[in-house]
């Protein structure tokens, strides 16, 4: 059974100004609701669909029924990552169907909206009413935006699912809970009895602690702490007498500290979901130790704002002043140690000089077309380079050219990139744009010794990484092999390719399958659906038809006004295949569709706009003949 509820039938790429609030709100009648599965939602949310989760009209006194409640997190007075607020739901017990970031939402400052769906639709207003603030109330007013408490309330879409589970709340778990915030009062009194008797302007601190666990009063300095702090490592190795580790790599080492090592019990910190911080004089207990979705132990404090690892913690208590220092003592506590070959140590050396090569005035001066092909993706590739240059295994495993082989999974990259990892299809993009300048080489499972992939496949599986392992090897920077690189630099200048079109079909069609298998091996065939014949992949009848009826598009703009622009190809077409098919289309067929029709694409400048009789602002990007 599907969730009722409204769904404007226009699409936004970014926040609608007022105006076209207006018209939405207009749009938005009582009679538009209909009952959608949870995955059609989120669907309509991602392509910037606006929503009311209510069946509601424009007022909230027209309130009929509602299964699904939102809860917009702006953070504007108080602030709460969304990793934060899962982690907090989730010891609430209250699971949220799914979690999307709205479109003002940045790395750096969180804005999202947290969805919770019920079991079955509420049909009193006042439970209704009392649901919302309770969820509100949960989650932290300080974060929420005050707004959230009016049924009749609209969301706009956004731009990305950061959690999903598509759980369903079971009403009859919360009657109980939420019977405080069924109040006759006005929603303004309500809201302020909340907070009532709460000195700390933050309520925060005190009301995540006091929902879940029972504060208590602990001396602050534990033996542990004392000894940390005057750089004692003796105490720890009388107490444990640790036997001896070794590991083969940092990364090895990076994981049993952060995620195996048990911090409270290392802190000798005993009620450890809850206590009086070790960083600031505390009267109430605002810190707590959790681990966070990685695995990691991780130290958090909502009066300091501040949350860490072990390496933090330790840092932080012993002053250390590189971390270096910081390594060496928890080597030291822990009797631990990190073993490097030589093979390790030059291939190390290699890396930090590929990376360093990357970003100097050689690269430009031996590579100026791909420094600026990879301008906005060169971020990747160094990421890569860390990543390898913590994970080079005493395997002595080199690809064809000598370089060392390393592994990591597209996760483990987003989680470095900071992107979300549900954005896999577009850093796997990215990286064929990187395997295309030949500055990355992806490896097939075939190419790499067994021993080496069982390694990979444990680690993996040990760090909590558990899609696909992926072999990597990164070309080093010389002057032997930047020609080599800018060539290809050239060749995807020339085919007017871009890092947005980059696809399988992008590369068949314009250089056909020998290419486009090297940089995708994986989709060299097809299993056919009717017959499970296995082909070669080709480009289908439907997208050949849409390519066609693209070049005739622009066939007839040029001939009528000697120029076309993608948006009149997408507007010219949009009506019969749909706006995102056929922006997708031009990104994959215009390389090819140039190539063969002799246009060109370029920029419009002063004189050919005047020529051309380009009336709209700005210098757009026209599609013109390739008459030289
Ligand atoms: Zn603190």
């Amino acid at each position: 059974m599907g969730v009722k509820c409204i769904i404007d039938n226009i699409p936004y790429t970014e926040k609608p100004n007022k105006e076209e609030i207006r018209k939405i709100i207009n749009r938005m009648t009582i009679d538009k609701a209909k009952e959608y599965e949870i995955s059609e939602i989120i669907e309509y949310i991602l392509k910037g669909h606006t929503i009311r989760p209510s069946v509601c009209d424009k007022k909230e006194n027209t309130w009929q029924s509602q299964q699904m409640f939102f809860i917009d997190v702006d953070n504007n007075d108080n602030y709460i990552s969304y990793q934060e607020v899962i982690e907090l739901l989730e010891n609430l017990n209250l699971k949220p169907a799914f979690i999307y970031t709205s479109f003002n939402h940045k790395k750096y400052h969180h804005k999202y909206r947290i969805v919770f769906v019920f079991d079955e639709a509420i049909e009193d207003f006042d439970t209704a009413k009392a649901i919302q603030l309770y969820l509100m109330d949960m989650i932290g007013n300080s974060f929420v935006d005050k707004s959230c408490k009016n049924l009749n309330r609209i969301y706009f879409g956004g731009k990305e699912i950061v959690y999903q589970s598509n759980n369903k709340l079971k009403l009859s778990d919360l009657k109980e809970k939420i019977s405080k915030f069924q109040s006759k009062k006005s929603p303004q009194t309500l809201e302020n009895t909340a907070f009532e008797g709460n000195e700390v302007k933050s309520t925060y601190n005190n009301k995540y602690i006091t929902l879940l666990y029972v504060p208590f009063t602990q001396n602050h300095k534990t033996l542990a702490i004392t000894a940390i702090e005057g750089h004692n490592a003796d105490y720890f190795l009388q107490k444990y007498n640790p036997e001896k580790k070794i590991f083969k790599t940092k990364q090895e080492f990076l994981n049993y500290i952060i995620k195996e090592v048990n911090l409270p019990e290392l802190l000798e910190i005993e009620n450890y979901k809850s206590f009086n911080c070790i960083f600031h004089d505390d009267k109430n207990p605002s810190a707590g130790i959790f681990r966070n979705e990685n695995d990691d132990w991780i130290y958090n404090c909502f009066a300091c704002n501040i949350s860490y690892n072990i390496i933090g913690v330790i840092e932080r208590l012993g002053n250390f002043k590189t971390r270096v220092d910081t390594y060496d003592f928890i080597k030291k506590i822990l009797n631990v140690e990190i073993t490097e070959t030589e093979f390790q140590q030059k291939q190390k050396a290699i890396l930090l000089e590929t990376l360093q090569a990357l970003y100097s005035d050689e690269f430009i001066k031996y590579c100026p077309t791909t420094n600026k092909n990879i301008r906005t993706i060169r971020e990747y590739l160094q990421q890569l380079i860390l990543i390898a240059i913590d994970n080079i295994y005493d395997e002595e495993f080199t690809d064809s050219e000598g370089n060392v082989v390393f592994f990591t999974s597209v996760r483990e990259l987003a989680k470095r990139l900071g992107i979300s990892q549900y954005n896999i299809e577009k850093i796997s993009q990215r990286l064929v744009v990187l395997t295309y300048h030949e500055l990355l080489k992806k490896l097939d499972d075939e190419e790499i010794p067994k021993r080496f992939l069982e390694t990979a496949k444990k680690v993996m599986n040990d760090r909590n990484f558990d899609n696909k392992v992926n072999f990597f090897a990164i070309p080093s920077l010389t002057v032997n092999k930047y020609p080599q690189i800018e060539k290809q630099a050239i060749k995807w200048r020339n085919n007017h390719y871009t890092i947005k079109g980059t696809s399988y079909e992008m590369f068949l069609r314009a250089e056909g399958k020998e290419v486009a298998d090297k940089l995708y091996p994986q989709f060299k065939t097809v299993v056919d659906k009717i017959t499970g014949e296995i082909k070669d992949r080709t480009t289908t009848k439907a997208s050949d038809k849409r390519t066609e009826d693209i070049i005739k598009t622009i066939n007839k703009l040029i001939d009528k006004k000697g120029y076309a622009t993608e948006k009149e190809i997408i507007k010219a077409l949009t009506k019969k295949y749909g706006k995102t098919t056929i922006e997708t289309q031009i990104k994959r067929s215009l390389p090819q569709i140039l190539e063969e029709n002799n246009l060109k694409r370029v920029k419009a400048n002063k004189e050919s706009k005047e020529r051309l009789k380009i009336k709209s602002k700005g210098y757009p990007m026209v599609i013109i003949k390739d008459t030289l």
